[in-house]
């Protein structure tokens, strides 16, 4: 049977273009759909604008950390519009990057709206095109709440449109997004509370880490209300809004950003035109090879939720492509994954939890460090740094590193490949630190 593609990709996010890209480059003949804007969340709603966002942020702490030092005094703001617009440009560069890589791999870019007809056709904009592969690399969207008043809520997409800077916002929910928004708004000057529902926020982190970041973000102005949630919202008149919650006194604010998590993105996909299937969550089920229950048809990335992170998606969506078009081994270890969040003081962290090492059974000696970096012993800052080591007794492997600190991710990042590699306390032991770092600590726990 003939087939107008090798392989059609829908979805041109990280793990879609880099998938279609190296089919490309292997030989297929490759078509990749995107409806709404190249590179994905990632590029235009998520790391990279929140990372910009992040830098902007930070500029106002450091401006008071420089009087330590002896810099005069500089009031100033931000201009909200300048950085929202310098961001937009910037996203606008990347979108055209984006669409220069598939064209020079070959890969044909079709714009619109992408539809399953059946296990080997796909609809765009009414037209049909037949593939012997199909990838679902659609990605997820914000969840959105429930409450009454919920449509006075931005999402984490709205957010980077934002068209003032407000004076006070309600940041709700406690995972990575909730983290780093409270942090960009706190530092770009905005009154910032953040409410959770649970206990402690960033749930599956280690728990000495979520306290610690816990008391770094309240030294820093964030107030934070956890074991509560919004019941409802109402504009007031003044154009702010009333935010009842289910505990303690009703907030006014002047926006209400919500970050309760992501949901995969399949409305409109067309899975029911095939076998695929879907788990309690709406997330596309795939076996070890990616591939649904619709042999012709793979699904990589948030869609299919193992974990919602860019190099994940990038990773199993290059995977897929040398598996299929050159026969390469798929096999995907999804141990010792390293992320960062993006907070203020930020979280570096690869391998276990000393909690999920517990669960697992495995008998561990956890290495603790919390000081006063270097800069801020006269900077004036109260921020300190803290770092953990989850050591395995019984063969001295490192399984988990985790870090809260200026730069963490960059740290974390270094250090993953080590952990990778399988190394031992000892190794570190016997590594040289840098000095004066507040890496260093990490080869000289005890
Ligand atoms: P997360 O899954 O990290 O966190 C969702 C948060 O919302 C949790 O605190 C959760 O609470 C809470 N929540 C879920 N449902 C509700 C609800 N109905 N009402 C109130 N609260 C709710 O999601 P994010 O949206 O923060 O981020 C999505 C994913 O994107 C992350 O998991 C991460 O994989 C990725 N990401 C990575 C970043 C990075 O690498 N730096 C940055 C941003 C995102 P509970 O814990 O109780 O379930």
């Amino acid at each position: 049977m003939s087939f107008d593609f090798d392989y059609f990709v829908i979805g041109a996010g990280s793990g879609g273009v880099r998938s279609a890209r190296i089919a490309s480059q292997l030989g297929a003949k490759a078509a990749i759909a995107e409806s709404r804007y190249l590179g994905g969340t990632c590029v235009n709603v998520g790391c990279v604008p929140k990372k910009l966002f992040v830098y902007a942020s930070e500029f106002s702490e450091f401006a008071k950390q420089a009087q330590g030092f002896g810099w005069a005094s500089s009031e100033s703001n931000i201009d909200w519009q300048v950085l929202r617009d310098k961001k937009d440009k910037e996203i606008k560069r990347l979108n055209s990057i984006y669409s220069k890589l598939l064209e020079d791999s070959g890969a044909c870019l079709l714009q619109g709206n992408a539809r399953l007809l059946d296990a080997n056709t796909v609809e765009v904009d009414s037209k049909a095109y037949t593939s012997k592969h199909i990838l679902l690399a659609t990605g997820g969207w914000p969840r959105q709440p429930e409450y009454s008043g919920a449509e006075h809520v931005v999402d984490s997409n709205a957010f980077f449109f934002l068209d003032t800077l407000p004076h006070s916002v309600l940041v709700e929910g406690g995972g990575y997004i909730a983290v780093e928004f409270a942090g960009i708004l706190n530092g770009l000057g905005c009154d910032v509370e953040l409410v959770y529902r649970g206990e402690l926020f960033l749930r599956g982190f280690d728990q000495d880490i979520r306290q610690f970041v816990a008391e770094e973000l309240t030294k820093k102005g964030i107030k934070l209300r956890f074991e509560s949630k919004i019941s409802e919202i109402s504009p007031t008149e003044q154009g702010s809004y009333k935010v009842f919650l289910s505990s303690g006194e009703p907030r006014v604010v002047d926006k209400v950003v919500a970050a309760i998590g992501r949901v995969p993105l399949t409305d409109g996909l067309g899975i029911e035109n095939t076998r695929i299937c879907v788990d309690a969550g709406g997330f596309i089920e795939v076996d070890e090879n990616f591939q649904t229950a619709e042999p012709s048809i793979y699904a990589v990335g948030d869609v299919v939720g193992r974990k919602a992170l860019t190099p994940v998606a990038i990773k199993e969506g290059e995977k897929l492509a040398r598996y299929l078009f050159s026969g390469q081994s798929i096999a995907l270890d999804y141990a010792n994954i390293p992320s960062a969040v993006f907070s203020q003081p930020s979280i570096g962290t690869v391998g276990l939890s000393e909690e999920e090492a517990r669960e697992r059974g495995i008998d561990v000696t956890c290495y603790r460090s919390n000081f006063r970096p270097l800069k801020h012993t006269i900077s004036g800052a109260e921020e300190r740094v803290y770092m953990k080591m989850v050591v395995e007794n019984s063969t001295g492997r490192v399984l988990g590193l985790h870090m809260v600190g200026e730069n963490a991710g960059e740290i974390i990042q270094g250090f993953a490949v080590a952990v990778n590699m399988g190394a031992t306390k000892s190794h570190f032991d016997e590594t040289l630190g840098v000095h004066p770092t507040a890496a260093e600590e990490f080869v000289t726990l005890r």
